[in-house]
């Protein structure tokens, strides 16, 4: 009995300390206090779940012991090899990271509901509705998020499609979704373990399938949906299980991640359906009017001089930065700037790199302070009233496109207004397009110079243009 309370209670304290960290995650000064909390909330939640195991009457679980040692083994195995992962991968391999561990939640979510199932454990038919929805949506998310890391970590290259894609998958989702419900009211019938290996076989596959299509640039929201499934196959299978710490912690993710992907596409202006079915960047080419004029190219000492001597400069930093691992180099820039007597701040757009949030933690591992860092919709007013916007290894979330050209197709798109400063410098190595595919009208304007160059490479040059008029 007393067990049964300290269980109840521990579920309650888990599922607040996840719901704490979570709020606190939601601020870069507090964000790492907040993966502490709510990584205590998990060792709460799992230890409660040895406790539930050892209140059980033996001859109910007979095998206990060599269970929890099995647990124990899996636990060690599993928390060693994310630990040395996690602290050896580099900031741009992170979404795939996510992809992977994301990924495994569901597997688990299809695993438990597996097991429940096939030990017919639920009694009631809302109950083994709600295990086979729970393994539906977990054993998606386990391929689905898959193929997203092989994407996203260059395994597989090209978007798989071909005619009449949308119908086999469609169908493939019906039979599925058929044989789930076949499973639940077959219950007890002598082809119930045939249908729950196709009804698992047609979830994995439609994993696959739904996702193999969607361009590899797309892969972060997709791993941003497949969050949200991964929790609410937990949560479902919390339910099965009547166990609330399980229950709540899904739930909690599930809607992070449907916020989470809603926001996205809005960054983007682009509709969840845009993302998932019409085959956006995946470079084919795209609408968009011709740009008029020409690139002027500067050299990176004369844009570094140009800011040595401004009163203020904006940085804007993209995906180039990270590909660069620049973001040392460009806070010794900064700092240099900083001693002229120069106001620096940072831009961050919402979607800028390839996962929300990239650029600040870039700028945060670097050590930028979080006080000269801002969200777009605080500093665009900014920009008219500033002498240089300084782009770095960004596109798409500065180009004025986005504002003017109604046949764009990023048009609509929220963007940093840096046409709108008297002079921008743009770093990029060469005249490619963004992630979009779209030409930049930015790059075209009077008022902008390019500065071609690995940006590594570029902010080296700065850094030493800037010191040699300090000798
Ligand atoms: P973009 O991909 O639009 O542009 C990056 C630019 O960096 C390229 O034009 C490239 O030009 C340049 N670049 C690449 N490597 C280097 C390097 N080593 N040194 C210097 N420059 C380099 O990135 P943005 O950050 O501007 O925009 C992000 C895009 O990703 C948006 O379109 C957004 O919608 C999309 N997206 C973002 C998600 C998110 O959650 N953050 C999720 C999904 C999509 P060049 O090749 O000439 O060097």
């Amino acid at each position: 009995m007393l067990i049964q309370h300290i269980v109840g209670l521990s579920g309650l304290v888990a599922a607040c300390l996840f719901i704490f960290g979570l709020k606190r995650m939601s601020s870069p000064v507090t964000a790492l206090s907040g993966i502490v909390v709510a990584g205590i909330g998990m060792v709460v939640a799992v230890a409660a779940s040895f406790l539930v195991v050892f209140d059980l009457p033996a001859d109910v679980a007979p095998n206990r012991v060599v269970n929890v040692m099995l647990a124990v083994v899996a636990l060690c195995v599993g928390g060693g090899w994310a630990f040395l992962r996690g602290r050896k991968v580099g900031m741009t391999a992170m979404p795939q990271m996510v992809a992977l561990y994301n990924g495994m939640g569901g597997g688990a979510a299809a695993a438990v509901a597996a097991v429940e199932l096939s030990a017919r454990a639920e009694p009631t038919a809302l109950g083994m509705a709600t295990t086979a929805a729970g393994a539906l949506i977990g054993a998606i998310s386990l391929t689905g998020s898959v193929i997203a890391w092989a994407k996203l970590d260059g395994k597989i290259q090209n978007p798989w499609r071909f005619a009449g894609q949308r119908i086999v998958n469609g169908t493939l989702f019906l039979a599925t979704v058929l044989l789930g419900i076949a499973l639940v009211v077959s219950s007890g019938s002598p082809h119930f373990a045939l249908l729950a290996i196709l009804f698992f076989a047609g979830a994995l596959a439609f994993g696959v399938m739904m996702t193999l299509p969607i361009g590899g640039a797309d892969m972060p929201v997709v791993i941003s949906l497949y969050n949200a499934f991964t929790g609410l196959a937990v949560g479902l299978e919390g339910f099965a299980l009547q166990n609330p710490a399980l229950m709540i912690a899904g739930m909690v993710v599930g809607s992070a991640g449907t916020l989470l992907t809603l926001l996205m596409a809005k960054a983007m202006n682009r509709s969840l359906a845009n993302v998932l079915f019409s085959n956006f960047g995946d470079g084919a080419a795209h609408g968009g009017s011709e740009a008029h004029g020409e690139m002027k190219s500067a050299d990176a000492s004369d844009a570094a001089v140009a800011m040595r001597y401004a009163s203020s400069v904006i940085i804007i930093p993209g995906y180039g930065l990270a590909v660069a691992q620049a973001q040392q180099k460009l806070y010794e820039f900064v700092k240099l700037l900083q001693a002229a007597g120069v106001t620096v701040k940072f831009a961050i757009h919402p979607v800028a790199g390839r996962m929300p949030g990239h650029m600040n933690v870039l700028l945060a591992e670097a050590g930028v302070p979080y006080d000269i860092i801002f969200d777009m919709e605080d500093i665009n007013a900014e920009f008219p009233a500033t002498d240089v916007a300084l782009v770095i290894g960004a596109n798409d979330v500065v180009n004025p496109a986005a504002r003017t050209d109604t046949s764009s197709p990023i048009y609509g798109m929220p963007i940093l207004d840096a046409d709108k400063a008297h002079q921008v410098y743009v770093v990029k190595r060469g005249q490619g397009k963004g992630y979009s595919g779209v030409e930049n009208l930015l790059f075209f304007e009077d008022n902008c110079s390019m500065v071609y160059g690995d940006a590594q490479a570029v902010l080296t040059q700065m850094v030493q243009a800037v010191k040699d008029l300090a000798a």
